[in-house]
């Protein structure tokens, strides 16, 4: 699911809009609240949860991504 922005929490820092290496905030203005302009291209590598400095973004992570380990029936 792509990030979403509390406006009330955000302060309109820019620090997601700058470390989102997928440009999913392309196009957003300087000290607005940022856009998810391209939703679909987010890799959720969950770079701008951790850089907001007001915890103002949520970021659900697909279930498919929380299954990176799955033990072989040979153990290995
Ligand atoms: S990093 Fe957080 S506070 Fe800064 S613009 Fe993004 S959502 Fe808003």
């Amino acid at each position: 699911m792509p990030p979403v922005i509390d406006p009330d929490l955000c302060s309109r820092c820019g620090q997601c809009v700058d470390i989102c290496s997928e440009d999913v905030f392309f196009g957003s203005d300087e000290g607005e609240v940022p856009t998810v302009t391209y939703p679909l291209e987010c890799i959720h590598f969950s770079g701008c949860v951790y850089e907001c400095p007001d915890e103002a973004i949520t970021l659900r992570i697909p279930l498919p991504m929380l299954l990176v380990y799955r033990p072989t029936s040979t153990g290995q």
